[in-house]
């Protein structure tokens, strides 16, 4: 599971200094999906980065399976990002030039898998975020939903027990919204994942167990407990 306490994170910029977490106690359980809504500048992309270890806290601790992730090495920071981690930006960040297909298998060939059954799984995830059809083209060739739904069958592809989602849906309609964020309760709840999703969408926000609210890097209070 993954568990922050106390969490400090502080950005510089000149002389100027901005607390963008300011003492965030969070824990998340495998199977639960924890949805968090803040206005833009809150914290949140800054929260899900210290719990994919691409930053470090300045104060407090980030654990995950009871590892305290800053005493990882850059090495296992970046196995642990590869291996057990599934962030979903809110850009694609797609290679350019490269198809569909071989976008989502990049994790898994970056961690080890063979070619083939690389291609199988990432034609799988496409499958399953509804993208199959389009597995041949180019991010060039694709609309914006459709590079975001790449995006996250990349994210996905490799099963990470832990789902860092910022705002995964904002470039999609409605009905692909309803789509994606079913699928990762269902990763949630069927494979015991645990899903952080960062949403300003509400309906989407009401598939989470608890719903969190950060102003300031600080939380808001409990928004909602969502009986299922
Ligand atoms: P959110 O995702 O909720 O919009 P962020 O985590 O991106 O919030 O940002 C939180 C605060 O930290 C904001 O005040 C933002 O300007 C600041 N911030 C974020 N990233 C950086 C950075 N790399 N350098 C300096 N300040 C940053
Ligand atoms: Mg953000």
């Amino acid at each position: 599971m993954l568990e922050l306490e106390q969490v400090v994170k502080r950005y510089r910029t000149g002389s100027e200094e901005v607390r963008a977490l300011d003492g965030i106690s969070i824990e998340i359980s495998p199977g639960e999906m924890l949805a968090l809504q803040g206005p833009s500048g809150s914290g949140k992309t800054t929260l899900l980065l210290l719990a994919a270890a691409a930053l470090r806290a300045d104060a407090g601790s980030v654990r995950f399976n009871g590892a305290d992730l800053a005493s990882m090495s850059e090495r296992q920071a970046a196995q642990y990002r590869l291996s057990e981690v599934g962030l979903i930006s809110q850009n694609a960040h797609l290679m350019p030039h490269v198809t569909a297909v071989e976008n989502a298998a990049t994790k898994l060939l970056l961690g080890g898998v063979a070619l083939t059954g690389a291609r199988e799984r990432a034609m799988h995830w496409l499958e399953r975020v509804g993208v199959a059809e389009r597995a041949q083209r180019t991010p060039e060739q694709l609309s914006g939903g459709e590079r975001q739904r790449v995006a996250i069958a990349r994210a996905l592809a490799c099963e990470p027990k832990l789902i860092l989602a910022d705002e995964p849906t904002a470039n999609l309609d409605s009905q692909r919204s309803r789509e994606i964020v079913a699928l990762l309760a269902e990763l949630a709840h069927e494979r015991g994942a645990s899903v952080l999703l960062v949403t300003h969408d509400t309906q989407a926000a009401a598939s989470a167990e608890r719903t969190l609210g950060l102003r300031d890097g600080r939380l808001d209070g409990q928004l909602a407990e969502n009986r299922r």
